[in-house]
């Protein structure tokens, strides 16, 4: 009956580790057990057996202007799974005034076909217009159970008014609100004088997006939120000043989730003072932030304050795209490539140095954002009658990052030379082997559309 046994590992969940075999039958977990009998073996000996990773936050194939990522919905996959990620989560990337449903199927043929592991899709709300709250519900229905919505960025900011009418919609709909929070006018002022001051440079970024910022808007959308009863879950939470505010509204009793991204737990402000242009590489908003905030989001994971790390992939060349921002900060395209790097990092840096234990290590950065977009427990978890998506850990394995021995298809990495204690073997989507020994050996459309069920929060 098992087609394929994984044998000889240690299955680690968020629950608990244990000694145990995995049998697969037809894509999916049939038994945890010993003496389990199959024609297809897969050894873990020495190893971890981590449920199938999830990032919950990726840009792949997003124009934004003129220009596009550099990864697309394949090369991006492709990375993903070589980092141990096999379920991610796009959004549909339409503006004010566009057709919302004609952008989830604008995205699905952009996909289908395409990706090399499991995806699903938030979708954006770029208005408030009768025709976005319609298709709302229905594609909440249709599984799409996650909505992003913008305090800044031209196209698809939305002013307060518009915020609690698509917050209560969401809510209605049981569709969880993923926000992006910084303050627009404060962004456009601070810029703006900068600019004016002659300030052109990589490293004033960050002066024009300060934390306040940040902790205003999240401030602000909380309190908004609340005032609709609606759950919020706060996008690339970077800062000690935001997670004041988040506190604060789960102290009035509110349903607040948070995520936060690797690149503010190993990269600071001062990667901006790079040589040249360089600083460029870490342009992407919210900004790095200063050093001391590392500890503060290290320990606001391990105490659960904050449920998910994901990775905000969005992958702009530095020879030919980021250098758009030569004269002014503001023209660099935002954002950094990290879906590969993801887990390695947080293994190497939480597991290792003892920030974060096993448990904790595979709850925030696969079964916390699952519960909470609907994926679990098909994904998140390695238990009978869960996708039998499996990554073989080598806890031993060094590997040192570097964009030439990276799938990801952008000509540099933010962690260019940093060495990891640790990385995936042997990935498994559904009981079929797609990474072996750091290199893809699955098949491009082997991924599927996932539709998602009620988010947790609700
Ligand atoms: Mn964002
Ligand atoms: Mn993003």
């Amino acid at each position: 009956m098992i087609d394929c046994v994984v044998e000889n590992g240690t299955v680690v969940t968020a629950e608990g580790s244990r000694q145990v075999d995995v049998g697969i039958q037809s894509g999916r977990v049939a038994a945890l057990g010993h003496g389990l009998e199959a024609g297809r073996r897969v050894d873990a000996q020495g190893c971890f057996v981590f449920p199938g990773f999830v990032d919950g936050h990726v840009h792949l194939q997003m124009k934004v202007g003129q220009i596009m990522t550099g990864d697309d919905f394949e090369s991006g996959t492709i990375a993903a799974a070589c980092g141990g990620t096999t379920t991610l989560i796009d959004f549909t990337e339409n503006c004010r005034g566009d057709d919302l449903a004609e952008w989830v199927e604008k995205r699905h043929t952009q996909a289908d076909g395409h990706v090399a592991v499991d995806y699903a899709l938030h979708l954006t709300l770029a208005d408030a217009s009768v025709g976005t709250l319609r298709n709302l519900y229905r594609l909440s229905e249709a599984g799409y159970r996650s909505a992003k919505l913008y305090t800044t960025y031209d196209g698809v900011r939305l002013a307060d008014r518009e915020f609690l009418e698509l917050l209560a919609a969401a809510r209605d709909a049981r569709v969880l609100p993923m926000v992006h929070t910084e303050n627009d006018h404060a962004i456009a002022y601070l810029t703006g004088r900068l600019l004016s001051e002659g300030k052109t440079a990589p490293k004033y970024h960050p002066l024009s997006r300060p934390p306040l910022v940040e902790a205003e808007a999240a401030n602000r959308v909380a309190v908004l939120a609340g005032l609709v009863n609606a759950p919020l879950y706060i996008a690339h939470l970077t800062c000690a000043e935001t997670l004041e505010r988040i506190r604060a509204a789960r102290g009035r009793g509110q349903g607040v989730y948070a995520e936060t991204c690797p690149q503010y737990l190993f990269l600071s402000v001062d990667d901006y003072d790079r040589p040249g242009f360089e600083g460029a590489k870490y342009v992407l908003s919210p900004p790095l932030r200063d050093k001391s905030n590392w500890q503060v989001l290290w320990t606001a994971l391990k105490e659960g304050e904050l449920q998910a790390v994901s990775t905000d992939h969005c992958p702009w060349d530095y020879a030919t795209q980021k250098t758009l921002g030569m004269q002014a900060f503001d023209k660099i395209p935002n954002g950094a490539p990290g879906i590969e790097t993801r887990v390695p990092l947080l293994f190497h840096e939480g597991v290792g140095k003892g920030r974060l234990s096993l448990q904790q290590f595979v709850e925030v950065c696969s079964t916390g954002p699952a519960r909470i977009f609907g994926l679990y427990p098909r994904k998140g978890t390695i238990a009978v009658g869960s996708d039998a998506d499996l990554v073989i850990y080598d806890p031993n394995r060094e590997v040192t990052l570097s964009q030439a021995n990276l799938h990801q298809r952008v000509d540099y990495c933010p962690y260019e030379g940093y060495r990891v204690h640790g990385y995936p073997q042997t990935v498994l989507l559904r009981g079929q082997v797609i990474v072996e020994n750091g290199q893809f050996v699955g098949k491009v459309g082997q991924g599927e559309f996932v539709r998602r069920q009620v988010s947790c929060a609700y």
